[in-house]
């Protein structure tokens, strides 16, 4: 059974998973890995990784955020 704040943080993995669902590193073809972190939409981080800077730029750049 979900509480209120665990579905906002499903909402928000989402959301940020589909605007990543287009983002590949157009040097090596591969797709950026999404970890999050934090049980509550307040809390919740996301680490990215992925093949060079490149790729992390542009992931960066399509959820909106600067880590
Ligand atoms: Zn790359």
């Amino acid at each position: 059974m979900a509480t209120v704040a665990s579905t906002g943080v499903e909402e928000f993995k989402n959301a940020t998973c589909a605007k990543l669902r287009d983002v590949r590193c157009p040097v090596h073809r591969q797709p950026p890995r999404i970890r999050f972190e934090g049980q509550s939409l307040r809390e919740v981080t996301v680490n990215l990784s992925g093949c060079c800077s490149r790729l992390l730029d542009l992931a960066n750049r399509a959820i909106g955020t600067r880590q």
